[in-house]
């Protein structure tokens, strides 16, 4: 018999850990260790700023993880012992013979001076609101307060600001701007209002290429949203409402900042992180930790997926941290680890493929195709048409169906 543990039953974690249950016979276990007994959809946190969903749609206790035969630990992880594979948790300690690290990224406000404190997990809330005028774009409190704040204000300067370093989903503050720009338009005020995105990235999504930048900030500028690239944020002076970046000063009425983001402190502890930005370094295709300069034991049963990694993209930089990478990425370790628990070879391949839905408000979404380990290609702009969306929407369905 063998045990399987995932570390995280996010976007990744879960679906690796539903695929693993339906690809091994009932005599082998599979456990997820988690620490947040609900989880939400976040690409539909956008929709819950627009009142198109309510929090409620978009969120699902994991207590049906347990009909399907899976273990669940409600647990914080605290290290990992590789060379006893043990999962050393707050209160007990799961042995596994393969291990998924899902843990995703931890949202990390405090690195900049003046920004709200986070909660730890963007659906932790409930349904309480940030009074602002500073919100969190990836939490519901943020969501809704800047919901209010967008009832109430009748003019003013909004900015959106993107943070220096990894964030998660690099679309979203384009796909933000343009939904506030919707959200304005409806309610017939959008002239009394200027929205402006700040972003370290010369153009919006820049691991996809230039040809996909310049389609967002033609776009954005058809609706009057202005882009600043290489603009990085150092501080928030709440008291005078001025974003404070190294290339100047610029005053708000509202502002939206996607949070920076830290590797959770339990793969410090195990010694997992490497390199400056401290994620996780695995083996580009199988997304084991066994062909990473590691000289430990162990790495040959341990796997990582999704948000904690770091996979270097050949042309710089590194993959973008999306629950799409992490989804896709989750059915590859989930099929390598039912071969090897056969005594097969593991023959799935992460391969780079992607497709993103970008949301552009009113306008017909941008949807771009591509793959991460291509030398130089930029991703393809496939035709502007508003039936993509209905490919998120299938998405949601199918997260929230697997939580039923
Ligand atoms: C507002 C928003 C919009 C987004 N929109 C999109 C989009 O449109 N498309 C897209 O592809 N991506 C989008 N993303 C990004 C996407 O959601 C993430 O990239 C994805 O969720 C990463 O998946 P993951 O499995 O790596 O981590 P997560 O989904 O973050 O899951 C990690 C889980 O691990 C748990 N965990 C962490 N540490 C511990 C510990 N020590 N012990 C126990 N449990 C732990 C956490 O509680 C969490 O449940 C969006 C993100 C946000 C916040």
């Amino acid at each position: 018999m063998a045990v399987v543990v995932v570390v995280g039953a996010g976007t990744g974690g879960l679906t690796a850990a539903i695929t693993l249950r339906k690809g091994l016979a009932r005599e082998h276990e599979v456990a997820v260790v988690e620490r947040e007994m609900v989880q939400g959809f976040y690409p539909s946190l956008l929709w819950v700023l627009e009142g198109r969903r309510t929090p409620k749609d978009i969120t699902r206790s994991l207590d049906a993880v347990r009909r399907r035969g899976i273990t669940l630990v409600h647990d914080t992880v605290q290290d990992v012992d590789m060379v006893r594979r043990l999962v050393k948790c707050e209160r007990e300690q799961v042995p596994y013979d393969f291990l998924v690290l899902a843990p995703g990224a931890d949202h990390a406000p405090e690195r900049v001076p003046g920004l709200v404190d986070a909660p730890a997990h963007p659906m932790a809330s409930g349904s309480a609101r940030t009074p602002g005028p500073v919100f969190n774009l990836f939490s519901i409190e943020g969501i809704l307060g800047l919901r209010g704040a967008l009832e109430t204000a009748e003019r003013g300067d909004i900015l959106v600001v993107a943070p220096a370093g990894p964030y998660k989903c690099p679309p979203v503050p384009v796909e933000t701007a343009m939904i506030l720009d919707r959200v304005l338009r409806r309610a017939g005020k959008r002239k009394r209002f200027s929205i402006s995105v700040f972003s370290p990235e010369t153009l919006p999504f820049e691991a996809a290429g230039t040809a996909v930048g310049r389609t967002a900030v033609q776009a954005m500028a058809r609706r009057e949203v202005s882009y600043h690239g290489d603009w990085h944020l150092e501080s928030v002076d709440r008291d005078r409402r001025v974003a404070v970046f190294t290339e100047g000063r610029v005053a708000y009425d509202i502002l939206v900042f996607i949070p920076p983001i830290r590797v959770p402190d339990f793969v410090k502890q195990a010694g997992l992180s490497s390199g400056k930005d401290e994620f996780v370094r695995v083996d580009p295709h199988y997304l084991s930790l066994s062909t990473v300069d590691n000289p430990r034991g162990g790495e040959d049963r341990v796997f990582a997926i999704g948000d904690v990694t770091n996979i270097p993209m050949p042309r710089g930089g590194s993959i973008p941290k999306s629950g799409a990478v992490a989804h896709l990425q989750s059915l590859v370790v989930a099929g390598n680890i039912a071969a090897l628990v056969r005594g097969k070879a593991p023959r799935r391949r992460f391969s780079g493929l992607a497709m993103c839905v970008v949301e552009m408000g009113d306008l017909p979404p941008v949807t771009i195709v591509g793959n991460f380990f291509s030398q130089s290609r930029d991703f393809r702009v496939l035709p502007r048409l508003r039936a993509f969306i209905t490919v998120k929407q299938l998405v949601e369905r199918n997260w929230l169906r697997e939580r039923q």
